[in-house]
């Protein structure tokens, strides 16, 4: 008998990618738009996702769990009418997995609604939670990004940006925030500008999304970043600008640049497939086993290995085949299937690759239980050597601000003590990780502007207990 599982291959287990926004203001499709935006963010959160609309009088919303073209059809967009739109696609990194953690998050209060998505993770949460909690408020979700709206509630009286300044002035942590009411769309991004978003137009009408492969799917320009600490108010009087916060250094998260953000994104000025091909290229400097073949795991390594086959002049081969249709329920085999999980998602080009010596670019190891069963995988072809670059290094510190890789215990390179006993783990003959320095270097940029905590421990903002704890235990 077939059974049903949860999403999965290989990978599903582990890290979790974060959430995506996407706003659009005064367009007469605004809800197709934000379903078409919202699909092109997909990669970043494919657990649930959602759209609140406006006609300038109600507000209408749809949410449900799975993917965006699972959760939208064409009648549920008929049911989201006017000219203001905001959707959400997400992963839990906070709460837990329901529908009551889907977004936008819709609030009537006084006369007017207040929906909002976001993307991030508020390390003061369980602080403000507690506080606000005591004072009477009523929570309906587990969700860190409530907490804006209660933080907002007392200070509606004295207007919308007022109340949004005075919740925003509280919250630590990271977040890319946009909110509707029925004739306005909100942006605001955090301070230190942990996650992206990006401003465009569409003709007369507004965007704001996580990345610009959005405005590129819905044929929109894309104008500048929303700059960490502004918050814009868009409305009929066009695009306000405020920057309410004091300045501070900013820390993007450079795994969104490693590996969460489409390759044909603009984020923190830059390409992320020209970065990702530069980490290739450093990779190259750094090590050059003797090998015949370079090749990714395939999508995320691809272009880190494109780079490097092109600095070392070594043939770059395609030798593992992604299968795309996994969707998020599959069917199991009846009977155990040696490397069934593997094999589902990727499978080798057995005549290219048995009997010779390869490198695999691979964009990052976590656990390294993937990158394990694959090798594993590879090895039962009867290749001569298998070596492995990965294009960050060793990911040793848990991340508070939004990208959910595990805590102790889970981290590959926080448990073992060098690179030798981690390629004995994934069944590698050797392997090296970039160093910080060619990580920056290919930025073009200074390392102050990036969050390296997940490489170097130090963290731009302290974080919860927990995590505390376990770095003074890594020390
Ligand atoms: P590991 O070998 O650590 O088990 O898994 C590493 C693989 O997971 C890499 O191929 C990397 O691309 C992928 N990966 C890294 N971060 C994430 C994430 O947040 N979500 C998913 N689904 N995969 C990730
Ligand atoms: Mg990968």
């Amino acid at each position: 008998m077939s059974s049903l599982l949860e999403v999965n291959s290989e990978e599903s287990s582990y890290p979790r990618e974060e959430c995506g926004v996407f706003a659009i203001y005064g367009h007469g499709e605004a809800s197709r738009l934000a379903f078409f935006g919202l699909f092109a963010l997909q990669h970043r959160g494919q657990e649930s996702a959602g759209i609140v609309s406006s006609d300038g009088c109600q507000v209408w919303e749809h949410k449900g769990m799975g993917i965006a073209a699972e959760v939208f059809k064409e009648e549920t967009l008929q049911k989201l009418p006017g000219k203001l739109a905001i959707g959400h696609v997400r992963y839990s990194t906070t709460g837990s997995s329901n529908l009551s953690n889907a977004q936008p998050f819709l609030v009537h209060f006084g006369d007017e609604y207040y929906a909002l998505a976001h993307n991030g993770n508020i390390i003061n949460a369980q602080k403000l939670r507690e506080e606000l909690e005591s004072s009477g408020s009523i929570f309906q979700s587990t969700m860190d990004s409530e907490i804006i709206i209660h933080l907002m509630a007392p200070h509606l009286k004295d207007g919308l940006e007022e109340a949004l300044v005075a919740a925003l002035s509280r919250v630590e942590g990271a977040y890319c925030l946009i909110m509707l009411t029925r004739d306005k769309i909100i942006a605001a991004r955090d301070t230190r500008g942990f996650r992206p978003l990006a401003l465009g137009k569409l003709n007369g009408s507004w965007v704001v999304a996580s990345e610009t492969c959005a405005f590129d799917l819905v044929g929109a320009q894309y104008i500048r970043d929303v700059t960490p600490g502004e918050i814009l108010i868009i409305d009929q009087n066009g695009v306000k600008s405020l920057n309410p916060f004091p300045p501070i250094k900013h820390c993007h998260c450079i795994f969104e640049l490693i590996y969460f953000a489409r390759p044909d994104s603009q984020i923190f000025g830059q390409n992320v497939y020209l970065y990702r091909k530069k980490l290739g290229h450093e990779l190259a400097r750094e090590y050059r086993p003797d090998v015949e073949i370079v090749m990714p795991f395939p999508d995320s390594g691809t272009y880190a290995a494109l780079g490097y086959a092109e600095e070392s002049r070594i043939t770059f081969e395609m030798g593992m085949i992604r299968n795309h249709y996994i969707g998020r329920t599959f069917i199991q085999p009846s009977q155990p299937m040696r490397d069934f999980g593997v094999r589902v998602k990727l499978n080798p080009v057995k005549p290219l690759l048995a009997g010779k010596k390869v490198l695999i670019v691979e964009d990052s190891i976590i656990r390294g239980t993937t990158s394990r069963n694959r090798v594993q995988n590879l090895r039962g072809i009867g290749m001569k050597e298998i070596h492995m670059a990965v294009s960050c290094p060793p990911t040793i510190y848990p991340c508070p601000y939004g990208i959910d890789f595990s805590s102790k215990g889970e981290l590959i390179a926080a448990k073992k003590e060098n690179e030798k006993a981690i390629a004995e783990f994934i069944g590698l003959d050797s392997m090296h990780y970039l160093t910080v320095e060619g990580m920056i270097r290919a930025t073009g940029l200074n390392k102050d502007c990036f969050c390296l905590a997940c490489y170097t421990g130090n963290y731009p903002i302290a974080p919860p207990e927990t995590i505390d704890k376990f770095c003074m235990e890594m020390k």
